[in-house]
């Protein structure tokens, strides 16, 4: 059970909002289409449902292409942000539909029904109409009504959406679970690089209609492929500077280059908020000593400090530190420390987005 796009594009009205995107989602595997509002994942989506079609590409589910087949004959469960539950219908019966209307028998249906309800955690809940559930029970009615002819694929877009936040972690890991336990091949789309970076197994990460990079939760994060990435998965500081002697040089900072640039090409870093060193106090005398920055600010996150820094050449540099390495530094607005960077992603600045 495996899904692969080649080349997929997608118009709508002059509009290139789909943009020759290439992926796989190995069998039993859990990709995360992840990206910005309005980045095309919807459309991606839609294409590989067979609830649109493509100008340009090929869908392939489990080896056969299926570009220009009916929603029907490709046989995917979907999932959508709204449950779209038939609100007339009980739980017993929007879990049936799918069922019924495939003419299975009704002894059969009875037993699947039992048998989703139990994966669910809705036993008891056969009788009650969407109206009377939750927002996470009737998104797991939901759920249900989709596995419930055993498709061979799941497609879920932004299922947990609408949901607080509460209810969307705990939705979260027990679709993990029943991903695993089922065997389950699953495409999740979200805008939410938490949720993908948890769920996930490989996240595919999508913008303006184009893939911007392909990776494990861990790669994209450690080691983003374009300056889009870097600063969509998680916070960063931006600085600028210029290549020197293989490393960047920002301002009274650096770090190392990671790929050859030419000598003097203006570059920009992404650097993590935790990848920001405060080494200490700075000597008032010293002037052959580490970088220094002034204090801006000082501000306290739960069991994080936030430090709003300036360095020497105007820049500005947030530093994120426990609340135990901040305390023996004693940090005071106005007052200068030593700095220096950790991890850096840096990209040439004639790098086009
Ligand atoms: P996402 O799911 O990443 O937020 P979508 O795939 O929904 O993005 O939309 C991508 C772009 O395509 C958006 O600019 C959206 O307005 C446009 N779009 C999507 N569907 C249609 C449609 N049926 N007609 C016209 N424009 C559309
Ligand atoms: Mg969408």
């Amino acid at each position: 059970m495996t899904i692969r796009v080649e080349g997929l594009v997608k118009h709508f009205g002059g509009h290139r909002v789909v943009d020759d995107v290439s992926f796989t989602v190995e069998d039993r595997e859990f990709v995360a289409l992840l990206g910005p509002s309005g980045g095309g994942k919807s459309t991606v989506l839609r294409l590989i449902a067979g609830l649109d079609f493509p100008d340009a590409g090929r869908v392939h589910v489990s080896g056969a292409e299926v570009t220009s087949s009916r929603v029907q004959e490709r046989a995917l469960g979907f999932v959508f942000q709204h449950y779209a539950l038939f609100r007339h219908m009980t739980v017993r019966d929007n879990i049936a539909f799918g069922l019924e209307v495939r003419k299975t028998p009704p002894a059969e249906v009875d037993r699947r029904v039992e048998e989703l309800l139990d994966l669910v955690q809705l036993q008891g809940f056969q009788a009650r109409f969407p109206s009377q559930l939750s927002g996470g029970q009737r998104q797991r009615v939901a759920l249900a009504r989709a596995l419930a002819p055993r498709p061979r694929v799941m497609l879920l877009d932004e299922p947990f959406g609408a949901l607080d936040a509460k209810v969307r972690l705990e939705l979260r890991r027990w679709l993990r679970r029943l991903q695993r336990e089922q065997g389950m091949t699953c495409l999740f789309v979200t805008h939410d690089q938490e949720e993908a970076m948890e769920l996930a197994d490989r996240v595919v990460i999508i913008n303006g209609g184009r893939v911007e990079q392909i990776g494990s939760p861990a790669d994209v994060y450690d080691a983003p492929a374009t300056p889009f990435v870097a600063s969509f998965m998680g916070s960063s500081n931006v600085l600028v500077g210029v290549a020197r002697d293989g490393r960047a040089a920002l301002g009274s900072l650096d770090v190392p280059l990671a790929a050859e640039e030419r000598e003097g090409a203006d570059v920009r870093a992404f650097v993590r908020h935790h990848a920001v060193r405060i080494l200490g106090r700075a000597d008032a005398r010293g002037s052959h000593g580490p970088p220094t920055a002034t204090i801006r600010r000082v501000t306290r996150v739960g069991w994080l400090v936030r430090v709003d820094l300036e360095l020497e050449d105007g820049q500005l540099l947030v530093a994120e530190i426990s609340k135990d390495e901040a305390q023996p530094l004693a940090l005071r607005e106005g007052e200068r420390v030593m700095v220096s960077l950790g991890e850096a992603a840096v990209f040439a600045d004639d790098y086009v987005i």
